[in-house]
């Protein structure tokens, strides 16, 4: 069976390792000269399970009308100009009760939880390595009004089964001591023992090489041009580079190219609910005579929505929202928040001169949840639309749709994260109990 796979950040090269894993032919193209250059390569590096929330909450339109306003605002909203734009608002704005945040949080628990799963095991069988921690999450809170907000989000972590803990300020200065420094008042924290962090893009590069051991062939500084079409059933595609045009015939497509995907879906009249949701980090290296103030693990801020994760001799702070489009501008005023945050929990632990600055296109759904699956039409697979949680969903993802490309039975209920959930009048699924998955080779 030859695959081919659209897309080399997290979610192609996880997908790829597994179908090659199941015995497939697989090529991966991508238009980056390596894997994991744009949205995989220097996100907040956290492996959440337990965070894996929604966006759209009940509460989230009011407080997004407050953060217009705000200096250091979580979330900023620019036209794009496209009619899209305010659709997908729409879509989320209607996603934000109580009913469809616990519907979409246990689909979103589930799928990270079972890719939890799925990398520790790969961890195990590969020794893969890419600076990888395993020592949980803490969500901080600077008011007592989170502190109680929590406790929805403590309700389904229960329900699920998710270990967890709600830390006062003083229980969660033991859990992070470099909190000792932090001139912030902090009311309290949510510890997510079981959560990890890592380089996701050093784990996409050992990955890919990885796959390339199994078979895969990887061919980059290549983009897709078009699918082939026999009737509605799609037979490869059409790929160009400096050499010219090409033709690559497959049994399956798997289109993983992020935020890009809607553009390219498109092209077989697909329309695919994903927004490029701009976000930010800053990298800077730790300085060693404050080692022991930086963060042991990883801190998300609640009121700014930015994490701040220690990697082996770097810190990775990470976060905002903007919905402007394609725009991959760097915005001065967002470096400023990033800095603001990590001096204001973890002060002077790090060289700000030698900070790198990024920006990327979080591919996001109106729901939050991933479209991983098949598509609709025939030969073409979806996996897309990891949104915040890509990193953290990547492997579970990967193995996944390889199970349904080969047919196999799938670990976890499926069929509420394919597409079909978006058409009209479509509710598959009620929210279930993440499944504690067995995860084989
Ligand atoms: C600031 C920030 C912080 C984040 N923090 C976290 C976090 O802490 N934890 C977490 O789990 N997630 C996090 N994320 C989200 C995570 O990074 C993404 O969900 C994930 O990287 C998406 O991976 P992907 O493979 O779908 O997309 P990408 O990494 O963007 O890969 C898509 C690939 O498709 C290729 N492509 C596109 N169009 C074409 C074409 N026409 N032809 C050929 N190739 C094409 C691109 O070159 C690219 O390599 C964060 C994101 C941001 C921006």
């Amino acid at each position: 069976m030859k695959v081919v796979v659209i897309g080399s950040g997290v979610i192609g090269v996880s997908t790829a390792y597994y179908l090659a894993q199941a015995g497939m032919q697989v090529t991966v193209i991508d238009r980056q000269p390596a894997a994991a250059e744009e949205t995989s390569f220097a996100n907040a590096g956290q492996i959440s399970p337990g965070y894996s929330t929604p966006w759209a909450a009940p509460g989230i339109p009011l407080k997004a009308m407050k953060w217009l306003f705000q200096k250091h605002a979580p979330l900023a909203i620019q036209p794009d100009g496209s009619l899209f734009q305010w659709r997908w608002l729409l879509q989320m704005l209607a996603n934000c009760n109580t009913e469809d945040y616990a519907l979409n949080k246990s689909r979103m628990l589930r799928l990270a939880t079972y890719s939890r799963d799925c990398l520790d095991a790969l961890r195990e069988q590969t020794a893969i390595a890419y600076e990888g921690r395993q020592q949980g999450t803490l969500q901080v809170f600077r008011t007592q009004a989170q502190v109680d907000a929590a406790q929805r989000d403590v309700t389904i972590l229960k329900e699920t089964g998710i270990r967890h803990q709600m830390l006062d300020s003083k229980q969660l200065i033991e859990r992070e001591p470099g909190l000792a420094h932090s001139p912030a008042a902090l009311a309290g924290a949510l510890w997510l023992p079981d959560d990890q962090t890592g380089d996701c893009h050093l784990f996409t590069q050992a990955l890919a090489k990885l796959a390339e051991q199994l078979g895969v062939r990887f061919v980059y500084n290549t983009q897709l041009e078009s699918f082939i079409e026999v009737g509605k059933q799609v037979m490869g595609v059409v790929v160009s580079n400096a050499q010219g045009t090409q033709r690559l015939n497959a049994n399956h497509v798997v289109l993983a190219a992020g935020s890009f995907s809607r553009p390219l879906a498109q092209r077989l009249a697909l329309d695919l609910p994903v927004y490029p949701l701009k976000g930010y980090s800053l990298t800077l290296p730790l300085k060693v005579e404050h080692a022991s103030r930086a963060p042991v693990s990883t801190v998300t801020d609640e009121t700014y929505k930015v994490a701040i994760t220690r990697f082996d001799e770097r810190i990775r702070v990470g976060g905002m929202a903007e919905l402007s489009g394609y725009d991959l501008r760097l915005n001065p005023h967002r470096k400023a928040t990033l800095n603001m945050v990590l001096e204001s929990l973890f002060p002077g632990m790090t060289e700000p001169a030698q900070a790198s600055f990024w920006t990327g296109l979080r591919p996001m759904t109106p729901d939050g949840t991933p479209i991983v699956g098949a598509s609709g039409r025939p030969g073409l697979w979806l996996n897309t639309g990891h949104g915040t949680l890509g990193w953290t969903m990547a492997c579970g993802s990967g193995k996944l749709l390889a199970d349904l490309v080969a047919g196999k039975p799938a670990q976890i209920q499926s069929d509420d994260l394919a597409l079909a959930r978006y058409r009209p009048g479509a509710r598959p699924g009620t929210p279930a109990p993440a499944v504690s998955a067995q995860v084989g080779a």
